[in-house]
């Protein structure tokens, strides 16, 4: 069966969250206060109405008891944010994210019980800070407060070395995961794989780990 879903709040987030879910052939069921924003998404979501999230009533009629998954894009007001996320929890909406615009909003979202708590602007940051500290660091994702996936350039040094031979586990205390080498990605590689200069790692562990593995193993550009 198709997973439903309702975007509330059609800003550049909750609207580009609406766009791909439909694109990807998901039930989607868009909501806004402002109606012009609702119209620009008629043609796009399975349904788009207007309506004030913080109306109990209206979720109920528009039948939100029933979605899989309700993501909450309200961005700046904080307070309608929160209540949304109430009455949501409150009508026992198993799935529910929520953008948080601080950290503040982000704790009390996690008390409220927001199933996923989501920054983009601040984690988009933290990405770009990473990529710019390092030209090899391409992308990264926190797991944790010290838990993360890296996507590095694998570069001169560590070029035509077996993983076995880096003993990057032992060594650093992380996992290469994938190994990406031109438009094909090899999952789980195998600890003979050698590793070319333009090959991308993609790496899990804590953040020092990965750090000191940077720091002594990849080279700058
Ligand atoms: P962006 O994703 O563009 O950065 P933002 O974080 O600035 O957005 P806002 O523009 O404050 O977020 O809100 C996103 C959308 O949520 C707006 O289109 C706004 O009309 C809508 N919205 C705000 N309050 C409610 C509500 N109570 N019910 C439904 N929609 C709401």
């Amino acid at each position: 069966m198709k997973k439903e879903f309702a975007v509330i709040g059609l800003g550049r987030f909750g609207g580009s969250i609406c766009r791909e879910l439909s694109q990807e052939g998901m039930q989607v069921l868009a909501m806004d206060l402002d109606e012009d924003k609702v119209n620009e998404y008629r043609d796009i979501a399975s349904h788009a109405v207007i309506a004030d999230s913080t109306d109990e009533n209206v979720l109920k009629e528009l039948g939100l008891r029933n979605i899989d998954h309700v993501i909450v894009a309200i961005g700046d007001n904080i307070q309608a944010s929160m209540l949304t996320t109430l009455i949501l929890k409150e009508m026992g909406i198993t799935k529910i994210t929520v953008k948080a615009q601080n950290d503040y909003h982000e704790k009390i979202l996690n008390k409220i019980g927001a199933n996923h708590v989501i920054h983009p602007e601040r984690d988009m940051g933290k990405r770009i800070a990473h990529h710019i500290i390092s030209n090899n660091i391409l992308d990264y994702i926190e797991l944790s407060d010290d838990h993360s996936v890296v996507e590095v350039k694998a570069g001169s040094r560590l070029s035509g070395q077996s993983l076995i031979d880096l003993d990057i586990r032992a060594q650093y205390g992380c996992n290469v995961v994938a190994v990406k080498r031109g438009q094909e990605i090899n999952v789980s590689p195998m600890a003979t794989e050698v590793i070319e200069e333009e090959d991308i790692l993609i790496i899990i562990g804590g953040d020092k780990d990965i750090n000191r593995f940077e720091k002594n193993l990849i080279v700058d550009d």
